[in-house]
């Protein structure tokens, strides 16, 4: 079966070792995938699956990008930005009302010269639908990316990254260094990031646990979610492996504060990070996923032998969205 894929992410990110957070914390030894640094435009990790996505795009001879999402959603910016590279219009339907000076994601899509469509956060999935229409109508060829990249074809993205983390376990592993990774961390909200790691886990042979920090989601929604679409996942690839909601590790014990809304916690995650490693996170996701992982390593959730990695996943320009701006200086 082929699967068709555009390659623009600067892959395999790389590894890195995160000592002297390691010691702050005292806890397990802690390692960091960068996927801040995919290379598209900030990077994160919407670029793994818009590799495929976009290449699903083209083979259905799409010329317009259309999707959806938050203000400062990562989303829609490397989209944009993707949609720029490889000559596609973009369409953005975005919650809220426009603010009065753009900052961050979403001067940044205005600069990928996005046309931007404001939606209360109750209508965005009709205005989105109702965009899709007019622009097939009016002969632009749209292709609707799905929300947050997550399809079975986005998902694919994390299924080869997983593979491709393996890959650099097994050359790292005359080191010494990553034989014994016990768990990976990661930020999860709208599933396919961590769908792909759970299918690409069992495909390639992981032997470790994948642990998705809820951003936004109870935890039966997110396990559901995430069950669902690795298994659909699967059938894209060739070969349906069933995955049910118990395969899915998810911990929602960090999201109660609501979505883009940074608490202490996060706040703390993300001065912690960049005064021991000179590391930059983000407010919204890894900042979550980061102090769910602090507050587990405080907790005694992980032992001291154990290896952590936590897969940094981006987001990290809406450090300079002018919402955060009180918070972080
Ligand atoms: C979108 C996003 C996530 C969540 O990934 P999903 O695949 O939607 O679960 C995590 N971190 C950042 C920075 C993101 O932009």
């Amino acid at each position: 079966m082929t699967l068709p894929r555009l390659n623009f992410a600067h892959l395999p990110t790389p590894i890195e070792s995160l000592p002297r957070l390691t010691q702050a914390l005292g806890g397990p030894r802690l390692l960091v995938k960068r996927d801040d640094q995919t290379g598209l435009a900030f990077g994160g990790n919407k670029t793994r699956k818009l590799e495929f996505l976009l290449a699903e795009a083209q083979t259905l001879g799409a010329r317009t990008l259309i999707t959806a999402g938050a203000a400062q959603s990562n989303h829609c910016r490397q989209t944009a930005a993707a949609a720029a590279r490889f000559g596609f219009d973009c369409v953005l339907v975005l919650a809220g009302d426009p603010p009065a000076q753009p900052s961050a994601n979403l001067l940044l899509d205005h600069l990928f010269g996005a046309k931007i469509i404001w939606a209360a956060r109750s209508e965005r999935e009709t205005v989105l639908q109702a965009t899709f229409e007019k622009a097939k109508i009016e002969g632009k060829q749209p292709y609707l990316v799905p929300y947050g990249g997550s399809s079975p074809t986005g998902a694919l993205g994390y299924a080869f990254a997983m593979q491709e983390l393996i890959q650099q376990m097994k050359d790292l592993r005359g080191l010494g260094d990553l034989g014994g990774l016990g768990w990976i961390v990661f930020a999860s909200s709208s599933g396919g990031t961590q769908a792909g790691l759970v299918l690409g886990a069992r495909l390639f042979g992981f032997g470790g646990k994948v642990l998705g920090i809820s951003v936004d989601e109870p935890r039966d929604v997110l396990q559901e979610r995430v069950a669902k679409l690795a298994t659909e996942t699967s059938e894209r690839i060739g070969e349906r492996i069933a995955f049910s909601p118990e395969d899915v590790l998810v911990n929602a014990d960090y999201c109660v504060a609501g979505y883009g809304v940074l608490t202490e916690g996060e706040r703390e995650a993300v001065t912690l990070f960049a005064r021991t490693e000179g590391l930059l996170i983000d407010p919204v996701y890894t900042g979550r996923a980061a102090a769910g992982m602090i507050d587990l390593i405080r907790k005694g959730f992980f032992t001291k032998d154990e290896t952590v990695l936590f897969w940094h996943t981006g987001g990290t320009t809406a450090l300079f969205a002018e919402k955060y701006l009180d918070a972080l200086k």
